[in-house]
């Protein structure tokens, strides 16, 4: 069935409503009719042979039969639609209650036979006459002919009795089926209100408007679910946005000045006024360098967003041992840095190349923000559930109001910059992106002057 959800699921409802307020009515009015007849049944058969019992008590030897008691009994049985014939032994009649009043006989037997044919179970019934022997003292002493309609017919009670009950059965559908449409449509409602709510949030995600957000109050667990993952992909695509917008114009503001700078001074260098000396050549040759670098660390930091892990099982301390051992050069060594790393092996599910440029990452911060002849401490430690590793120096430190930033990306502080270190102020964010890729976290202890301790903490899984 196509339609809208709200139609099809009001339709359902009173749909099955109906059935079952259909099956109940029909199978109590099966069960309550049948039951009505046979005990018609039985009450008519007991009525008729009770009459006959009763005729058979008007005889007596001394006085033959009592035709008044008779008359009594007959009209009266008449009035209740039993047509009485009393014969005597010899075939005479002693009462015939059509002899006595044919016309008022025919009129009671129309009347029965047409309220009987107006129902549709009466219609198989007819007028049957049942003979009776009647019996005093224990010899028979006549015969009774009573003629009723069989197997059972209503009286004007019964039959008013019948068609209230009809009736009332009927209301009770109808009123039910009522029921049921309100019922489902308020339940259809209730689902589908939500539903089409979700459905004008995620249009209007999709129209670009990030900041909507569904009404996660409902009583219904899978559509509250579904109106916090709504919500949740909002919030997801509005962080997004933000980040990609963020990164725009991020980039933007590094690259102009540069760009800018480099222009200015080819500038100058083709109209003459400077010399393009060895020096200036050298100084352009660097910028453009560090835009290259800039934009390394961008593609690399793209990647870590964007690609999956491939994870295999690693010592994080073999690991961070042989990364130092490669990034401690000669040149280092030369201007006196000393790196140590130190702990004993701790195994987890990892990266192993991502790993590697954490460690890259935290060493050569280190090396640029400590002078020279600084002292790096590399730490590894297993801590059950998860492991740390922990990159110390004893450079310049970081003040309290650039910890929360350096992980931005692009951050520099003040004093990074006047050191001229040649940072992009990028590295710290793709540690950060990998380590929360990873479900770690990264934190910071420092002071400034005095150094500072770097502490990834990853899990083992
Ligand atoms: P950069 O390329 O500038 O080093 P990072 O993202 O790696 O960029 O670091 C951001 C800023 O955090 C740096 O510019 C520096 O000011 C500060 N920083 C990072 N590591 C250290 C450290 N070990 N000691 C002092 N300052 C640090």
């Amino acid at each position: 069935m196509k339609g809208r959800l709200r139609t099809q699921m009001s339709f359902g409802f009173a749909l099955i409503i109906l059935i079952v307020v259909g099956l109940i009515s029909l199978v109590s009015t099966i069960l309550i009719t049948r039951e009505f007849e046979s005990y018609m049944e039985k009450q008519q058969a007991e009525y008729s042979d009770d009459l006959a019992a009763g005729l058979a008590m008007q005889y007596s030897e001394a006085n033959g039969w009592n035709v008044d008691y008779i008359h009594g009994m007959g009209m009266y049985a008449l009035n209740d639609g039993y047509i009485i014939r009393v014969y005597d032994l010899d075939g005479g009649t002693v009462w015939d209650a059509e002899n006595h009043d044919m016309e008022f006989c025919h009129n009671i037997m129309k009347e029965i036979e047409e309220r009987m044919q107006s129902l549709r179970n009466g219609r198989n019934g007819q007028f049957i006459t049942k003979e009776y022997g009647l019996e005093s003292g224990g010899e028979v002493v006549g015969t009774a002919k009573i003629t009723y309609y069989s197997p059972y017919y209503y009286n004007e009670n019964a039959f008013d009795f019948v068609r209230s009950m009809n009736i009332i059965l009927w209301v009770i559908g109808v009123l039910s089926v009522a029921a049921a449409v309100c019922v489902g449509i308020i339940f259809a409602k209730k689902i589908t209100v939500p539903v089409v709510t979700v459905t004008e949030i995620a249009d209007e995600i999709s129209n670009g408007n990030y900041s909507v957000r569904a009404d996660e109050k409902t009583g219904t667990v899978e559509l509250k679910e579904l109106s916090v993952s709504i919500n949740n992909m909002a919030e997801k695509i509005e962080r997004q946005e933000t980040l990609r917008k963020q990164l725009t114009s991020d980039v933007a503001h590094e690259l102009r000045t540069p760009l800018a700078n480099l222009s200015a001074q080819l500038e100058l260098i083709t109209e003459g006024v400077v010399e393009p000396s060895p020096e200036r050549i050298n100084g352009i040759s660097e910028e453009i360098e560090r835009l290259s670098a800039l934009v390394g660390e961008l593609e690399k930091l793209q990647s870590i967003e964007n690609n999956v892990l491939e994870k295999t099982e690693i010592d994080l301390a073999e690991v961070a041992r042989s990364t130092a051992e490669t990034f401690g050069t000669e040149a280092l060594k030369n201007q006196g840095y000393t790196i140590t790393v130190e702990g004993e092996s701790a195994i987890l599910c990892a990266d192993e190349g991502k790993i590697r440029q954490v460690i890259i990452n935290l060493l050569s911060n280190a090396v640029k923000y400590s002078p020279d002849g600084g002292r790096i401490e590399v730490a590894v430690r297993d801590r059950g559930e998860e492991v740390l590793l922990s990159v110390k120096d004893n450079g310049i430190g970081i003040s309290e109001k650039d910890k929360p930033l350096i992980f931005e990306r692009f951050y520099r502080t003040d004093k990074s910059r006047n050191r001229k270190t040649g940072g992009v102020g990028i590295g710290l964010t793709i540690v950060s992106a990998i380590v929360k890729a990873h479900g770690g976290k990264i934190e910071v202890e420092s002071s400034e002057g005095q150094g500072s301790t770097f502490t990834v903490t990853l899990p083992k899984t």
